[in-house]
């Protein structure tokens, strides 16, 4: 697996604006934001794209899922709603292959996405 920009954000070799931490998972704040909230969420075991967890236990799904949540629930989105995004492989935009959750919320957001 190639090094990205979170494996680096992880190791400290690039600085985050971090929003929660914990043995599971990192949270910072998208670089190019895209709502007026916009946070990401990676697990400290990387995997490369959502399209590649059926190779982890369900045991990594379930914690980096719920820490999601838990994540969602820290920045008080619930009252107003948010969106949770996976992008995977090129026709998805995903642009870092280290898999990531998006949380979108603060505005209304279109759907259908483009
Ligand atoms: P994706 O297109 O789903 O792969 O999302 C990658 C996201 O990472 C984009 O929304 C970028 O703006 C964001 N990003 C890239 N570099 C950084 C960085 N150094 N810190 C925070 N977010 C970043």
């Amino acid at each position: 697996m190639e090094t990205t920009i979170f494996d680096k954000i992880l190791a400290g070799e690039l600085p985050c604006d971090k929003v929660y931490e914990d043995e599971t998972v990192l949270a910072f704040r998208d670089i190019s934001p895209q709502a007026p909230i916009h946070v990401l969420v990676i697990p400290k075991e990387k995997s490369e794209g959502f399209h590649n967890l059926p190779e982890k236990e369900i045991e990594y799904t379930g914690k980096f899922f719920t820490a999601v949540a838990k994540v969602a629930r820290l920045l008080d989105l619930e009252k107003d709603g948010y969106r949770i995004v996976l992008n995977h492989g090129e026709d998805g935009q995903q642009t870092v292959d280290y898999i990531h959750a998006h949380i979108l919320g603060g505005r209304k957001l279109s759907w259908p996405p483009g």
